[in-house]
Formats: C-alpha cells, structure tokens, sequence
C-alpha cells in the first residue's frame, strides 16, 4: 500500500485572497523541517496538503516534525490508491483496517468526500458500498453510526485517500506570514514561551540577550543560545542579538537609586530593543512579563518601562499564572533548559527591596543622573555580537 501524509489546515484556509500565500509559507516550512526525514514532495490541492515520500523514512519522526510546524491543524497518515474503481477502493480500505487495528473488535462508521465530483457513486454511496465490505470481510466489527471508535474517510481526489486516524498539530499560523518581532530572550522560563505564542502566529522571530560579562558566566549565555535553538525548531532561524551590557548595569548601579535599579535597567534594555528591532525589520518587541509576577512587572513597573517604547511591545503571557507558563514551557520542551541554575542577573545588581509603584516621573529623574547614557547605549550597540541559531547549526558574527 503506498503511504503518504494528508494535512489539514484550519484558519489560512479562510484566509480569502492570500490564500495562496499562507499556503505557500505553510509548504515551504514542511520542506523545511522534513530535510532531515527524508525526500519528499509536498503539494497542495483543494484546501488539503499532501506529503508524498520519495524515499525511505520513519513515519512517527515525520509526525514529530510536523507536530512541531505552525498552521498544522490535523496530521492524517493515510494510504494512496492511484487506481480509484470501487472494487479497489473497497478491498484497499479492508487491508488498511487490517494492518491499522489488527484483528481487534471495535465499532466504525465510514465517512467519504467526493471532491472530484466526476465521480460515478456519490459521497453516501462511496460510504455506504464501502461500510458493507468491512462488515463482511471484518464480521467483528460493528457500525455505529453516532459514536463510532474509528472513523474510516474515503476522499476521492485527483487520487484516492484512505485514513483513519487525525494527529492534532499546533495550529497557528505558518511562521513569516505575519512580519517579524525582536523577542527579549532571558535564560527564564518565561520568555522562550513568549517568543513560541508571537511566533505560532506566524510571525518571524529575532532574539536580543543583554549579557553582563564577567557577573553573568558563558554558561549562562550558553543557556540563552540552548534555548534560542529549541524555539527555532518551531519558528526557523533565529538571529540572537548579544548586548554586552556591563557598562550600562555598572553604571546604573553607581549612579541611580538602588531600589530602582530592575526599573531603570528595564527601560535601558526596552530602548536598546527597539532600536535593534528597527534596525533589523523588526515590527514590535515580545517580553515575557505577567501582571504581577515580580516587583518589576506590577502595572506601575510596566507604565514605567513601557513608555520608553514607540513600537508595539507584545505580552503574550500578561494575564498567564506562573503555573500555566510553566505547563506551557513542558509541552514545548524548554522548561528542562530555563531551569538550569545559571541566573541571567548578577545578584548584586538586584535591590533588597525594589520599588513596587514606582512614579514615572520620579524614574524619569532617578534616570537623568546617568552620565552619557546615549553614547553608553550607542556603543553597546555596536558591539552586538550576533549569533545565527537554527536547529543545531550555529554561527557567530560580530556585526560591526
Ligand atoms: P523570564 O523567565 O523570561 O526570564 P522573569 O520572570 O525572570 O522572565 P524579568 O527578569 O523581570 O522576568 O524579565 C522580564 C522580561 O524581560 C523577560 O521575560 C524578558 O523578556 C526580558 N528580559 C529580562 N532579562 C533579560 C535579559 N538579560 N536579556 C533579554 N531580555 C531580558
Ligand atoms: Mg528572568
């Protein structure tokens, strides 16, 4: 029996005129994440993609990739008939049940499609003619027509296609179809789930980590570049921006009020953010914050850090439990990686006790005392260190 992947697309199939594009984005990300499956031809047809394998694969790893692409709503492994007369039909769905469910009692309904609608039986008869040779050829099972076990489809296309099974896939929107964001990339738990809910709709993804060499250790960059690769197995390339930002802390920490000092450096960080962005055809920045969650992150704190940027900050985790978060970062595979013990921040660049409600206007003052915070933030800028992630391949270049 010849095997092949059907897929299942929900939201860009409504997506009217730019049908095509979304499709188009969706097919170039499968090619992309089965390279090192195997060969393959994807092609779409009729609201429906198709995998067909040119060589030899393993089928659960192909699934494993496409579990892991957006826009992906439904994974069928289905069998292929070339030849489409009814007797073909039937027995070839008999020797698909067989080898799918053995000889295992269970109660079954078959669903047909007709999308060539040249075809002599329609859809009820298509189900009909085929529910009959199961029954007889499969006298154990049984039709329930309103609660089955297994649902049996037969779509009648440019070929025939047998299924039974749907995998459920992401979702979302296949990623470069909706422009690019620079995702603020600490080594927490937080943020890498952040940049995966931006980009599960479809929007591309840059990174930018402020390191504070020697205060935070290569290891914990390490973990930043890690995690970076584990969410460019769902998004593609991810060019990770490196910002020495020694000086800066340093200076924040010499020069301003100490129970404001995760404010200030904040709103450093959000301002070197959007600068990199822009520069780098970013349309708006991700963070990982959550109403509440730390000193730095009560509505106060975010007014504070907010207002230095003129481009759209994205929250997706603003209203998320820290429990939920963490569910998510298990189900996405980074959690094991943000909880290794390399902290990103140097504890004595952390107050004893911070602000919580912290003023606009008071920050605004506490920040006019650090000297040429301008040229400090030019020069961090042009001493970025970026680092291309994608999957395993890495490179490193210093931009300027
Ligand atoms: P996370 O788990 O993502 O580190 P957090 O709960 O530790 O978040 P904060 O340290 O207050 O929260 O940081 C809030 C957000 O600011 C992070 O989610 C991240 O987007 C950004 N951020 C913090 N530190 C850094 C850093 N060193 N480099 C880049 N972005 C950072
Ligand atoms: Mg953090």
């Amino acid at each position: 029996m010849k095997k092949a992947f059907l897929l299942k697309y929900g939201e860009i199939a409504i997506k009217g005129k730019n049908r095509h594009v979304f499709e188009d984005a969706l097919v170039r990300q499968i090619r992309y994440r089965l390279k090192p499956c195997g060969e393959f031809k994807v092609r779409k047809e009729q609201g429906r993609l198709f995998i067909n394998p040119l060589s030899d694969y393993d089928q659960d790893e192909v699934i494993e990739k496409l579990k892991q692409v957006f826009g992906i709503v439904g994974i069928c492994p289905v069998i292929v008939l070339d030849d489409m007369d009814m007797e073909t039909i039937k027995e070839s769905a008999y020797q698909y049940v067989k080898e799918a469910y053995e000889d295992k009692p269970f109660t079954f309904k078959v669903e047909a499609k007709r999308a060539d609608k040249r075809y002599p039986l329609n859809s009820m008869e298509i189900a009909r003619e085929v529910g009959a040779y199961l029954l007889e050829k499969c006298p154990y099972l049984k039709v329930d027509v309103h609660r089955p076990d297994v649902k049996v489809w037969v779509e009648i296309r440019s070929k025939g296609y047998i299924y039974s099974k749907i995998i459920k896939g992401l979702g979302g929107m296949p990623v470069g179809t909706n422009g690019k964001a620079m995702l603020m990339l600490s080594g927490g738990i937080d943020s890498p789930v952040a940049g995966w809910m931006v980009a599960k709709r479809g929007v591309g993804i840059d990174a930018i980590y402020y390191h504070s060499h020697p205060y935070t250790s290569d290891r914990a960059k390490q973990k930043v570049i890690d995690l970076a690769k584990l969410v460019s197995r769902y998004t593609g390339r991810i060019k990770l921006h490196v910002v020495p930002f020694t000086e800066i802390q340093l200076a924040i920490y010499e020069q301003c009020p100490h129970e404001e000092l995760t404010i200030i450096m904040r709103r450093v960080m959000m301002r070197i953010a959007e600068r990199v962005a822009i520069q780098n055809q970013c349309q708006a920045l991700i963070t990982g914050e959550s109403i509440g969650q730390v000193a730095s992150q009560t509505i106060q704190s975010l007014v504070a850090t907010n207002s230095v940027c003129t481009i759209p900050v994205f929250r997706p985790l603003v209203a998320f439990d820290k429990q939920d978060i963490i569910h998510l970062s298990e189900q996405i595979g980074t959690y094991e990686t943000s909880i290794l013990p390399y902290e990103d921040c140097c504890t004595i660049f952390v107050a004893k006790h911070p602000v919580t409600k912290p003023s606009l206007k008071v920050i605004e003052q506490s920040e006019k005392r650090l000297e040429n915070l301008e040229m400090k933030i030019e020069d961090a800028i042009s001493q970025i260190e970026v680092i291309s992630v994608r999957g395993d391949e890495i490179e490193s270049t210093n931009v300027n």
